[in-house]
């Protein structure tokens, strides 16, 4: 009985397909079309965006917002059931940046602006305040056991205040990388037609 014959392991005529994961592009190389997936779009670090805002989409009043990302894989998170230093450890390792040049209007610049701050007060006022209820609480020392207590619960759980600015103000507001490499990004958070744009080309 004759075999069949074997299946050639490269096909030169199918279709692209990603070599490892949703977002593993890096194979492609610098120079690479912009590909929509979903809510996602993967651009060479060195694309030219189209002269529109990301956000909202409007061509009018754009500015250049050149702003950082960075990126780990998500795995490296386990390593916290580990302890706090691996983690951050490996973390620091593995983390790509990109630095990208990103059109958006001045309205929707402003409120990128605005929610990373708000998310940094987010942090920095409970942790304040806490600290300063304690450290109010040794100076009348009569009252120190129900001050100090108090600021705890301004530090803890006040600090989960940081969790609904970011759902809630931060991530509508900003785009997220989802994946970085040495060659590309994996952005979150650009509006749909514009998203609709890039994809025609
Ligand atoms: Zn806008």
């Amino acid at each position: 009985m004759m075999q069949p014959p074997e299946r050639p392991t490269f096909d030169p005529y199918a279709p692209p397909q990603a070599p490892i994961g949703p977002y593993a592009t890096g194979l492609q190389g610098p120079g690479m079309a912009p590909r929509v997936e979903g809510d996602l779009v993967t651009i060479a670090k060195q694309y030219w965006w189209p002269p529109v805002c990301l956000k909202c989409g409007t061509p009018a009043d754009l500015v250049s917002r050149v702003q950082s990302f960075t990126w780990y894989p998500a795995w490296t998170n386990l390593l916290l059931l580990v302890g706090l230093l691996p983690a951050v450890i490996v973390q620091a390792i593995l983390t790509k940046r990109a630095s990208l040049n990103l059109p958006l209007c001045s309205a929707c610049n402003a409120r990128w602006t605005k929610a990373r701050t708000l998310r940094v007060l987010g942090f920095i006022v409970p942790l304040f305040g806490g600290l300063g209820l304690i450290t109010l609480g040794l100076v009348f020392a009569k009252e120190a056991g129900i001050i100090a207590v108090l600021g705890f619960l301004v530090f803890f759980p006040g600090v989960l205040v940081v969790i609904p600015i970011e759902y809630l103000i931060v991530r509508p507001r900003t785009l997220r990388a989802m994946f970085i490499d040495d060659y590309v990004v994996t952005l979150k958070g650009i509006s749909r037609p514009v998203l609709e744009g890039i994809r025609r080309g």
